[in-house]
């Protein structure tokens, strides 16, 4: 699985960290970026959420 994130949609909400903290990570300009290549196994699920919770859908989870 592999994780991205729209950086012009991203409010800096932090909750993407919050859920996923070993996929996401806000960077120097509060932004979130993927820290990962691909998603580990035991954080698809944190993953998928941060995907549906992200207040402007800007996380985008695929296979
Ligand atoms: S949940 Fe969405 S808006 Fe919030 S920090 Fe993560 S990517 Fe940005």
């Amino acid at each position: 699985m592999k994780a991205y994130v729209d950086r012009d949609a991203c409010i800096s909400c932090g909750l993407c960290e919050s859920l996923c903290p070993d996929v996401f990570e806000l960077d120097d300009e509060g932004i979130s970026v993927v820290i990962v290549d691909e998603v580990p196994e035991d954080s698809e699920d944190c993953a998928v959420e941060a995907q549906e919770q992200c207040p402007t859908n800007a996380i985008t989870v695929e296979d």
